[in-house]
């Protein structure tokens, strides 16, 4: 029955695919291309329903990382459809995966694994490289008020990176309708963080969220911020369950950073949609302008 049923709906697919060729500019999402259409109805099913551990707790769909995925393989097409499983296919050929173009968890473990290698700050803790000491305060700048969000826990990011972050803020306000509107957007929450103030925090209040945090936070650096990029009614601007992520990653100003961020230097953190990171042009983030 469960059979005849995916048959019937994969015919239903491929009946319909013709009427809902859809264009992305000049990206044809939904061709001719038979070749595809089974993956693309697979991913139709997953995209609301599959349900999976990325993070450890269980999590339904993936549409809060459909934004990262899109990038990384190169369309704005939908996820049922057959460009964006060919192009899922070829990211799977590319590290060595099945080239199914069918969406699963050990896919996203490789894309994963490839936005993960793109942050500096992480690579150098995975080689057991000993936790940085946190920059010189000349090395360090004041945010203005208009640029500090009302939760905020800290007022410093590194000089260079608070430069890079205005450039990014001033084109997000000119090329996001959204964010030009609403001035709390990319407002930084989180910071520089002296790692002996998180540590006396945690201590003292005894919420340790940040234990994780205390220890070797990226955050320390100067180079990480926290951004604000909208939130779900009633849930932190750092709430990590799935209701928020996901609202979070589905909002214009998240996805335009998702295309644009890396112009000005910065790289996404998966799991938390407001954690961007700076890497500087040689690929570091110890470098600072000079003072
Ligand atoms: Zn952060």
């Amino acid at each position: 029955m469960r059979s005849f049923l995916l048959v019937l709906g994969f015919a239903a697919a491929v009946l319909v695919a013709p009427a809902a060729r859809a264009q992305n500019g000049a990206e044809v999402c939904d061709g001719d291309d038979l070749d595809w259409a089974a993956p693309a109805f697979a991913n139709a099913q997953s995209f609301s329903s599959l349900v999976w551990t990325p993070f450890g707790p269980t999590e339904t769909g993936w549409g809060t990382y459909l934004p990262l995925i899109q990038q990384e393989i190169g369309t704005n097409c939908a996820p049922q459809s057959a460009a964006f499983a060919r192009r899922l296919a070829e990211f799977q050929f590319r590290y060595g995966l099945p080239a199914t173009g069918w969406f699963d968890a050990a896919t996203f473990q490789v894309f994963r694994g490839v936005w993960q290698e793109r942050r500096p700050f992480i690579m150098a803790r995975a080689r057991q490289e000993p936790c940085p000491d946190p920059p010189p305060l000349y090395q360090l700048g004041y945010l203005v008020e208009s640029e500090e969000h009302a939760d905020r826990l800290t007022r410093l990011l590194r000089r260079d990176v608070l430069d890079a972050y205005r450039r990014m803020v001033e084109a997000a306000r000119r090329e996001v309708p959204e964010v030009a509107r609403n001035p709390e957007l990319l407002q930084i929450f989180s910071g520089f963080r002296d790692p002996e103030a998180d540590a006396a925090r945690c201590a003292a209040s005894g919420n340790c969220d940040g234990l994780r945090r205390a220890v070797c936070s990226a955050h320390r650096t100067g180079t990480a911020v926290d951004l604000y990029v909208g939130q779900a009614p009633g849930l932190g601007v750092d709430n990590t369950s799935q209701t928020s992520r996901e609202a979070m990653t589905g909002g214009a100003t998240y996805r335009w950073l998702v295309k644009n961020a890396g112009r000005f230097g910065f790289v996404p953190y998966v799991y938390e949609p407001w954690h961007w990171e700076w890497v500087s042009p040689t690929g570091g983030y110890v470098e600072a302008a000079a003072p």
